[in-house]
């Protein structure tokens, strides 16, 4: 294949920012000169190609059901938003966009509603995801900078993971530090109150009690300070406030067992990670969202790095404070200023700033203060204040906190325009739909966690009528009256403003994010640009800075401690609520599943949501794993399976964040979770929301297998995956199988049989056994089996390949009635090598008949874990409940 057909890119998935290299026939590999990945890739990565899907896209603009010409689309997006600002002035209109956003698209937006519509109501997903960071870091550097790099990760002799499960949500940065713990035996802290992959490789896990971090670091500080441990002199020179954050951690955690108290960690533990953290110099604490989704998060974020500057740990090899974003483009929308409180280029609301951007730009209105938050930006739709929304490559329906309250808010509100890829929940309450061009369709540039800027590059045409966002939105702005402003013909020409935009009036470099050297990129050389970390000044090498704050920079500010006063999680468990719901990431899945949903294998490792509790609380409750659970917050209800995991702290469950209403009758779980924000950051507390729970025994199981992905309706709980020219549901009847005449008409519409389609059955009532199947032109267009318990459901396999296949007079005969179920067939089990399709109870026989010890092992046996690496973890958390199980093979 030539160069031609093979196109350097970045993943578009989580903060790691991986190099791909994509074909024009749709593989992907990873990019070997990639910094960030080396030619790496997860699980999520891999199987990008498999992404690529133009079936269910968005094709054309639509107004309500209606395709429409995109003229006809703008002209009413432009007319609504002026006519709104007209009547009701400049913040009565708002933009909700995304992480997933390209630099250039982001960089158009919000100019256009900070520097000419005149309001800041512009918010992005990203205030989910890193807000407190950003805060964090504005209170202590003076700016939003991230100090270290991932290179650091592997010099580093400690390195803290703290909410963070990277094994899952930044897998390649995983393998990267498992490959160095390898090497030169890294030691690995897990600060996380549930027992996650990424514990594999860790030394010491501390199970904290959920939003208690403040209480550990600020501990931790009271620590090094009461033996002796900080370098006065680093902090008296560079930094300011040691006095008063000291004070203050003093003022609550004054001893380890004043923080084994608050943090229920056994004060040995705390002793051990001290004593670790004190007399290890090169440290890198890495913190995502686990530290951010919280009402604290903030003050989370300053505790942690107030032990960095109070031991002068930033600025040289192998330490430093690194937050490691969600979203690809996280740090690409810091950068443009994305966030309703920041304006542009680490510029904010002082009045210097608004001039500074306002010359710049030629704004004619600029906002003169921060806008609304995501969380109030929402309310303000509800109660009427905000009245035109245009959501932008994001899915606030399934997403946000009191996902139904929102919702309700999208349908109030007088105009809503989405534009997306595909339909999603927040598309579906839209006046007006836009089609955006996806990944390897878009053109521009991302940011990764560690400051280094990526060319995204296209290498198929986007299908349909398809466009960028950055055009979109530049067509709205001219139509509303602004051509010159918004004349951009390509993403280069934005790229070159925004490069110019952090060097405008930066000659003395007061402002750190400055990447002056790029602002005269010609188009050749933006289309060859290669990774590179800024700051990037005019004049420098195009080499970048991998890390900030090193010898010999001299920053004008000093570096700031923040006092962090402890405080609990917002709404504590009552007797009324008395679990904690946490919710999160699976390694396979991306957010709401737009994307990764659509892959059959990347749904094969956990293929519907499931609630993890504790053993013991299960018992208490009378849960079993054979049932569901119906889960009940004061903002919503669910029902979904369960998983007894002793991984789970007693008193607390957990439950994936990625569902949606397209994908299972459990929806997203942000119905549940409430909506208290930080102070400062006004991110949601996402982890730690009190539900009840209580056991929910279904009447019957079943497993529908058909070509179309049409949900079930009526009292069922269903879970859809994809699988190979179809979809596979799990479902559960949670009220009496219809009878009589209605019974039949039942199962039609389940299967969504033809007109014509011949429907064979096969009955033992007497087992509570039914199995249904519909034919068309000798082939098996979808199938019903329904029965008492799932174990005595078919084994999936056979019947997937059956899908639209001819059907012999024989396997006619045998399709009902000679199906071995899951149990008797050899049970696989759920996968946990996507790559190669093996599953846990494959992997569990080969361990123990084998005697395999290792993950070597296992690659050379199964080919498990040869791949992208994705499964390691897991692969050794096989072999070490093997191993316990049978000590002889540890000493093999
Ligand atoms: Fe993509 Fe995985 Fe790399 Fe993240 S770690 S950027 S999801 S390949």
């Amino acid at each position: 294949m030539s160069d031609r057909e093979r196109i350097r890119t970045t993943c578009p998935y989580c903060g790691v920012g991986c190099g791909v290299v994509a074909s024009t026939d749709g593989s992907v590999t990873g990019d070997r000169d990639h910094p960030a990945n080396r030619g790496r890739l997860c699980s999520k990565g891999a199987a990008l190609g498999e992404t690529l899907i133009d079936s269910d896209r968005l094709l054309h603009p639509l107004i309500g059901e209606r395709r429409a010409s995109w003229d006809e689309a703008l002209d009413l997006i432009a007319r609504q938003f002026g006519d709104t600002i007209a009547r009701h002035g400049p913040d009565s209109v708002a933009f909700y966009v995304s992480g997933q956003f390209l630099t250039e698209d982001y960089y158009v937006a919000n100019k256009l509603m900070k520097g000419f519509i005149g309001s800041a109501n512009i918010d992005t997903n990203s205030r989910l995801c890193m807000a407190s960071s950003v805060a964090g870091h504005v209170r202590a550097f003076g700016e939003d900078l991230v100090p270290a790099c991932y290179d650091d990760l592997e010099a580093a002799e400690l390195v803290v993971l703290t909410g963070s499960n990277l094994a899952w949500c930044h897998p390649v940065l995983y393998q990267r530090l498992a490959a160095a713990k390898e090497a030169h035996g890294t030691r690995i802290v897990v600060i996380d109150p549930r027992r996650t992959a990424t514990c594999e490789i860790a030394d010491l896990h501390l199970a904290l009690r959920p939003g208690s971090d403040v209480a550990l670091f600020g501990g931790l500080l009271a620590h090094l300070d009461t033996h002796g441990l900080c370098d006065r002199r680093w902090t008296m020179d560079r930094t300011t406030g040691f006095g008063a954050a000291l004070d203050a951690a003093r003022s609550f955690v004054p001893s380890i067992g004043n923080v084994a108290a608050l943090t229920d960690i056994p004060a040995d533990d705390i002793a051990r990670f001290f004593a670790w953290f004190a007399t290890t110099e090169r440290t890198v604490t890495c913190y995502s969202q686990g530290v951010n989704q919280s009402t604290a998060g903030t003050d989370k974020v300053n505790a942690i790095l107030n032990c960095h500057l109070a031991t002068g740990r930033l600025g040289r090899p192998g330490m430093g404070p690194l937050s490691l974003t969600g979203q690809p483009n996280a740090m690409g929308g810091r950068e443009v200023g994305g966030l309703a409180n920041q304006l542009a280029a680490h510029m904010g609301f002082a009045e210097a700033d608004i001039d500074r951007v306002r010359r710049f730009w030629q704004a004619p209105r600029m906002a003169s203060r921060p806008g609304l938050k995501a969380v109030d930006l929402f309310d303000a739709v509800l109660d009427g204040q905000i009245r035109a929304l245009w959501i932008l490559c994001t899915n606030p329906a399934d997403s946000m906190p009191r996902a139904s309250r929102v919702r309700d808010a999208l349908r109030a509100c007088p105009f809503i325009a989405v534009s997306d890829c595909w339909p999603t929940d927040t598309s579906r309450l839209a006046h007006v739909v836009l089609p955006a061009a996806g990944w390897g369709e878009k053109d521009g540039t991302v940011t990764n966690s560690e400051r280094c800027v990526s060319r995204q590059r296209p290498f198929r045409a986007a299908p349909g009528e398809a466009r960028p966002d950055w055009w979109m939105l530049t067509e709205v702005a001219r139509r509303m009256g602004w051509e010159q402003a918004f004349a951009y013909a390509t993403p280069a020409e934005i790229f070159r403003e925004h490069a110019a935009l952090s060097a405008f009036e930066n000659e003395d470099g007061h402002r750190l994010f400055d990447i002056g050297a790029l602002a005269d990129i010609t188009d050749e050389h933006y289309e060859r640009l290669q990774p590179v970390q800024w700051p990037l000044r005019r004049g420098a090498s195009m080499a970048g800075t991998p890390r900030l704050f090193g010898e010999g920079e001299t920053s004008a500010r000093p570096l700031t401690f923040v006092a962090t006063p402890y405080r609990p999680v917002a709404v504590p468990v009552s007797e009324a609520w008395p679990l904690v719901l946490n919710t999160g990431r699976l390694r396979d899945q991306w957010h709401t599943m737009t994307r990764t949903g659509v892959v059959a294998r990347l749904m094969t490792h956990r293929r519907e949501p499931m609630l993890d509790i504790h053993p013991t609380d299960a018992e208490q409750l009378g849960i079993t794993e054979t049932g569901l659970v119906r889960i009940e917050s004061p903002h919503g209800t669910t029902t979904m399976p369960v998983r007894l995991s002793t991984d789970q702290r007693r008193g607390e469950v957990f439950a994936p964040m990625h569902w949606n209403d397209s994908h299972s009758s459990a929806g997203p779980i942000d119905h549940l979770v409430g909506a208290a924000v930080d102070p400062v950051s006004g991110q949601p507390e996402l982890k730690a929301t009190p539900v009840k729970v209580e056991p929910v025994a279904p009447l019957w199981r079943a497993l529908l297998l058909k070509s179309d992905a049409s949900k079930p309706e009526g009292e069922v709980y269903w879970s859809r995956a994809p699988v190979e020219g179809g979809h596979a549901f799990d479902l559960a009847g949670l009220s009496e199988l219809p009878d009589g005449v209605d019974s039949r008409a039942w199962v039609l519409r389940l299967l969504g049989a033809s007109p014509g389609a011949e429907l064979v059955v096969y009955a033992d009532p007497a087992r509570a056994t039914f199995r249904y199947a519909s034919i068309v032109d000798d082939r098996l267009e979808a199938c019903l089996f329904i029965a008492r318990e799932a174990a005595a459901l078919p084994d999936r396999s056979v019947l997937v390949a059956a899908l639209g296949a001819p059907l012999t007079p024989e396997a006619r005969l045998t399709l009902l009635s000679g199906c071995s179920t899951a149990a008797d067939a050899e049970d696989a089990g759920p996968i946990v090598c996507a790559c190669f399709g093996i599953g846990h109870g494959t992997l569990c026989s080969a361990i123990a008949a084998q005697e395999l010890t290792t993950v070597v092992d296992i690659g050379r046996t199964l080919r498990a874990g040869t791949n992208c690496g994705s499964c390691i973890p897991e692969l050794k958390s096989l072999l070490r409940d093997a191993q316990a199980a049978r000590p002889e093979l540890a000493d093999a």
